[in-house]
């Protein structure tokens, strides 16, 4: 069962939403009973006349232009529903609102404050009291998801809304379009085996994050995930959030001698869902506070940020070789599974692809095999690392399992073209390509963002065109012909 109604304009500010299918509007567009946004006669006849269009008529009620009245709304239909639509108000009554946490903190009791005047005085609803006033505004602020095509839409989604919450979760939602297109549905997708009478998770975080921005993340819904990851400070022994200790891993002072490495000088918090907590020294008695480490940490991503975003604006020689001396200053300050190491290495991966796929003609086969070589040198630990943290079939993996397909592709095809195979089929490794693309597109099939199904058009699109290098061969020798007339 689910609710919806507008949600967030696209564009920052107050844009007009329409009341009946959420679709950005002119401000000229209104509805000819209530002069609320709506597109068109054609949406005045569903949610909008349903809930609220008769009270806003009747009482007057004028368009805030706040995008806040979109939550207000929200707010209104839910209570709404204990008289038009009560197995829905029997639903919401049963979701997770916060209360207790939302009562301490003043931007949440103004929210209140201000949806028990729009309810109460605007609308002249005094049947709904404050406590299901309060109870409607933590539904709304908890269980909202933002969907459709314009991601204008807000939908309360009465059974996931119910999933227990784990960071390595067995399930994942995926947003699958409804019978028109403003109309949207989650689909429950079960990434590794569940055990009868295990709860079904899910995450709200796309990527994989180390343990602070999880807890920084869930504070927002006030929620202390005691999840199996965030419960081991050692991440399930990937000490993925480890820091170096400075007190053991000291460089001797000999010259000519090996840096002195102790292997359990690493950092760790060992109680994740407190952020200014010490971290202690595995090996030692060093410790630092929290909330420095903390500090240093959003410094160094706010540095990758930064170049993440300048990557189009440089060659990929200057930006593989700016990955590289990061990569080296990484390696000095971070354990080698770090959050941080795995993101650069998963960035590098990728450039290195396209780079291969960018070749018009390599100087050598052994040049060329080196590339592949470094390749497949990272993703096989970026997948164990995923796999050891998020088992099952991610998104996450069906990316990286994306660009080993990418790979493989066109390192079969230069093998071929250099004389290590006779063709494609029959190349050793293209069982293996079938079959690495077969589980990509098993993972990515069941997302619908434009992104994914570019992923899957392309895989097919190399499964299909087998000789995409040969055509650019073709190309390349009648230009090395030419150039050659003149030398000759
Ligand atoms: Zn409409
Ligand atoms: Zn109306
Ligand atoms: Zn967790
Ligand atoms: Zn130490």
């Amino acid at each position: 069962m689910r609710l919806k109604g507008p949600g967030i304009s696209g564009r920052g500010g107050y844009e007009p939403l329409c009341l009946g299918c959420t679709e950005p509007v002119s401000s000229e567009q209104k509805c000819s009973s209530c002069q609320w946004p709506l597109c068109g006669r054609q949406c005045e006849n569903n949610l909008h006349s349903k809930y609220e269009c008769d009270i806003f008529t009747k009482n007057l009620v004028k368009e805030l232009k706040d995008p806040f009245q979109y939550e207000l709304l929200r707010i209104l239909r839910c209570l709404l529903t204990r008289e038009r639509d009560p197995p829905m108000f029997e639903e919401l009554m049963k979701l997770e609102t916060a209360s207790e946490h939302r009562i301490l903190l003043e931007s949440q009791s103004k929210a209140v404050e201000t949806a028990l005047i729009f309810i109460n005085q605007n609308c002249k609803l005094l049947e709904y009291d404050i406590e299901l006033i309060d109870r409607m505004c933590g539904v709304v602020e908890l269980h909202s998801q933002v969907t459709g095509m314009y991601r204008t839409t807000m939908g309360i989604y009465s059974f996931t809304s119910k999933l227990m919450y784990a960071c390595a979760a067995n399930t994942r939602l995926v947003e699958v379009k409804g019978s028109n297109k403003f109309d949207s549905k989650f689909r429950i997708i079960v990434v590794k085996p569940i055990n009868k009478g295990e709860h079904l998770t899910f995450n709200l975080m796309e990527t994989l994050v180390p343990g602070y921005i999880r807890t920084r993340f869930l504070k927002e819904y006030y929620y202390e995930c005691d999840c199996e990851l965030c419960a081991d400070p050692t991440e399930k022994g990937t000490y993925f959030s480890a820091i170096k200790c400075a007190s053991c891993n000291q460089f001797s002072k000999e010259p000519g001698d090996k840096p002195k490495v102790i292997e359990n000088g690493y950092l760790i918090s060992d109680t994740v869902q407190d952020l200014s907590s010490n971290w202690k020294c595995m090996n030692c008695d060093n410790f630092a506070d929290g909330e420095s480490i903390l500090r240093l940490l959003d410094q160094i991503d706010d540095e990758y940020q930064l170049f993440r975003r300048q990557l189009p604006s440089k060659s990929l020689d200057e930006n593989l070789c700016q990955l590289t001396s990061k990569i080296r200053m990484y390696h000095d300050n971070f354990h080698p599974n770090h959050f941080f190491n795995w993101r650069l290495n998963y960035l590098y991966m990728t450039l290195l692809v396209d780079y291969v796929h960018s070749l018009k003609y390599p100087d050598t086969w052994e040049s060329l095999r080196h590339v592949f070589d470094q390749i497949e040198e990272i993703i096989h630990p970026l997948i164990s690392t995923l796999l050891t943290l998020k088992p099952g079939a991610t998104l996450a993996k069906g990316k990286i399992l994306y660009d080993a397909v990418r790979a493989l592709w066109c390192f079969i095809q230069w093998a071929v073209i250099f004389g290590n195979a006779q063709s494609f089929d029959k190349h050793q490794d293209a069982k293996y390509f079938y079959a690495l693309a077969a589980e990509t597109i098993g993972i990515l099939q069941f997302e619908i963002t434009a992104t994914d199904q570019k992923l899957i058009s392309q895989i097919y699109y190399m499964k299909n065109n087998k000789t995409n290098i040969f055509e650019r061969l073709k190309h390349h020798s009648v230009i090395a012909e030419r150039k050659e007339i003149p030398s000759t």
